[in-house]
């Protein structure tokens, strides 16, 4: 028998509709709230910073949205994506379980982010927006929307995270392969960005800051909008064509997963894994463990406040309710550069308040030896994010053998490591720190949180 088992949907099973899991929640999602109001807002607006038809999925109640043909045709260059069973990997753990991984690393942009980036570049171009806008950490995002807007003609500008603009120039040069701009953030070009320099001339950037710098742009320019890669629930709603493909290629293996295991940062390529899974056990189906995997350092899942919060630093966004850490807190660096993020998607958020997904923290270290490992029974190098899902996936491998059972596990491998070879370098050096985050400055933060009424 092979070692490496891939299960391959024909072309012709390619996803029709994206599953939009609020449809089968016991309750309704949380509103969101206007950032100087506080009240809750409605569709029209968020006009300023997106096309009406992706208001309309981020606030839809129906169950299955039609997939537009134009998006379909650039899916099918690389979905179906692959859906493996990691024998060899089983193997070299000795465990009873079957470990199944779906494997995103197989588009152009080298990650799952390119299943919404396309779909929000279509959408804008319906409407007739010239330019995007948008911030990237570790440079992923920026990568996936710079190669979605040259497919579908438009300008992306693309705010990048100093530091990591620093560090991963070969990010850079692919967002302009590409042909989008790409600017180190905090940037002179917005209010944002020069109040920030303003204060801290060396500022190293991060998420919230350049959110809100790819914010005010697009809210100042009638032909520009602003595209966001992660936490919103059309950005989630996009990625369950992962599922969705889960779901038909495990059939094809005659198996059924007890475990999904996927990496957070913002939420979206658990989502995309776990949600169709989650909602077939909300109608009557069975009822897999779902386990969400993020950093130690950066820890919403398993230490954040579920609370309403702004989405970045500049308090532009509206407020959102979701597990957070604060959006003035500053995550200590650390080489998962996605996962960077202080708060999580609110609908990854309820799930998790209504017991429906458990979460576990991780240090850096140990999700890097665990990508090792994957690496050297698999072949595949994980991206730095995707070895929290891999750490997580033979954690509950190691568990079925100290309790003598099998249970088939199902984890997404969001993106390859290609780009991140500096991080393998550090680790093999044996330089890699797990930097903990600063109590007080958690407590600070959490402090800072906005006092909403309707909480
Ligand atoms: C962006 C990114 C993440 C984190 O974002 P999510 O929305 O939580 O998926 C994780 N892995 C990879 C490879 C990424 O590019």
């Amino acid at each position: 028998m092979a070692d490496a088992i891939k299960y391959l949907l024909d072309e012709s099973r390619l996803p029709r509709e994206w599953y939009n899991i609020v449809a089968d929640l016991p309750r309704p999602p949380e509103p969101v709230l206007h950032p100087g109001t506080l009240q809750a807002i409605g569709p029209a607006d968020l006009e300023p910073l997106f096309p009406m038809a992706l208001i309309a999925q981020e606030v839809a109640t129906e169950r299955m949205i039609e997939i537009p043909e134009p998006v379909r045709e650039v899916y099918r260059q690389w979905r179906p994506s692959p859906l493996y069973r990691a024998r060899r990997l089983e193997r070299a753990l000795d465990t009873p379980a079957k470990i199944y991984y779906k494997y995103e690393g197989v588009s152009p942009a080298g990650s799952h982010k390119p299943n919404t980036a396309v779909a929000q570049a279509f959408y804008n171009k319906e409407a007739g927006v010239r330019r995007l806008t948008t911030e990237t950490g570790a440079g992923q995002w920026g990568s996936a929307l710079a190669f979605a807007g040259a497919l579908f003609g438009l300008e992306v500008r693309v705010y990048m995270v100093r530091v990591s603009f620093e560090q991963k120039p070969y990010r850079n040069a692919l967002m302009e392969a590409w042909g989008a701009q790409c600017v180190a953030s905090p940037s002179e070009e917005t209010n944002a960005g020069r109040q920030i320099l303003a204060a801290h001339p060396n500022s190293p950037g991060s998420l919230g800051i350049a959110i809100s710098e790819a914010v005010e742009v697009a809210a100042q320019h009638a032909d520009t909008k602003y595209a966001l890669g992660s936490v919103l629930n059309h950005v989630l709603l996009h990625q369950t064509v992962i599922g969705e493909e889960a779901i038909a290629q495990l059939e094809m293996a005659g198996d059924y997963p007890d475990i999904i295991v996927g990496c957070t940062g913002g939420g979206s390529n658990f989502a995309g894994i776990a949600f169709p899974f989650i909602g077939a056990g909300l109608r009557g189906g069975p009822k897999p463990r779902v386990i969400a995997c993020e950093p130690s350092a950066c820890p919403s899942l398993t230490r954040g406040r579920y609370a309403y919060d702004f989405g970045d630093t500049g308090h532009l966004t509206p407020l959102v309710k979701m597990h957070t850490l604060g959006s003035t807190f500053v995550p200590p660096g650390f080489h998962a550069g996605g996962l960077r993020y202080h708060g999580m998607a609110p609908l990854v958020s309820l799930l998790q308040e209504l017991g429906l997904i458990e979460s576990r923290a991780y240090t850096q270290s140990s999700c890097f030896e665990a990508g090792i490992e994957f690496a050297r029974s698999e072949g595949v190098l994980p991206a730095p994010e995707a070895n929290h899902a891999v750490r997580g996936a033979i954690e509950e491998a190691l568990r079925c053998k100290s309790e003598g059972v099998s249970r088939t596990i199902l984890f997404n491998l969001c993106g390859h490591g290609h780009f991140d070879m500096q991080a393998y370098i550090d680790f093999q050096a044996g330089k890699l720190e797990d930097r903990a985050y600063d109590e007080g400055e958690l407590n600070a933060a959490f402090d800072s949180l906005p006092k909403v009424a309707a909480e």
